[in-house]
């Protein structure tokens, strides 16, 4: 590993290398941390922006103690906003191939995975006029009445 070239695409041309550590605003670790965390998720979406010189063993204390360094544009394609437009992406996609259109597919692929308790209390946002206690009311006002 050529710890003086970007460690993005390898390259040692065109703009000047950012390394973090120079940095004085940012924390070093941070800033490695939170790409390595970025790569691995590009990863696992199967949406790498390019082919990374550094490889899976890579760990932040490295990037910090090699001093790493990469082009700011080769950076950027890293960012946590470009990870989020490649979340979203995602997230519609799923739900174009799912219709959940019945309440049981809903229970099933929405519902379930996500509760752990055994007791499910439903509650309905409106009131239903019609309920039993209403009814047996207005039957016995008219009784009254009638006396
Ligand atoms: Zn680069």
């Amino acid at each position: 590993m050529d710890w003086s070239s970007c460690i993005i695409c390898g390259g040692r041309k065109g703009e000047p290398l950012k390394c973090p550590v120079d940095s004085p605003h940012e924390d070093c670790e941070q800033v490695y941390k939170v790409f390595l965390q970025n790569v691995e998720q590009f990863k696992e979406f199967d949406a790498l922006p390019v082919n990374l010189k550094i490889g899976p063993e890579v760990i932040f204390e490295l990037l910090v103690k090699c001093r790493a360094s990469w082009h700011k544009s080769c950076h950027l394609k890293f960012s946590n906003s470009k990870l989020e437009r490649e979340k979203n992406k995602r997230k519609s996609d799923d739900y174009q191939d799912e219709t959940l259109t019945t309440f049981d597919s809903y229970v099933e692929n929405v519902f379930i995975p996500f509760q752990s308790s055994k007791r499910v209390d439903i509650v309905w946002d409106t009131y239903k006029a019609s309920s039993v206690k209403d009814s047996t009311r207005e039957k016995r006002g008219s009784d009254q009445r009638r006396k």
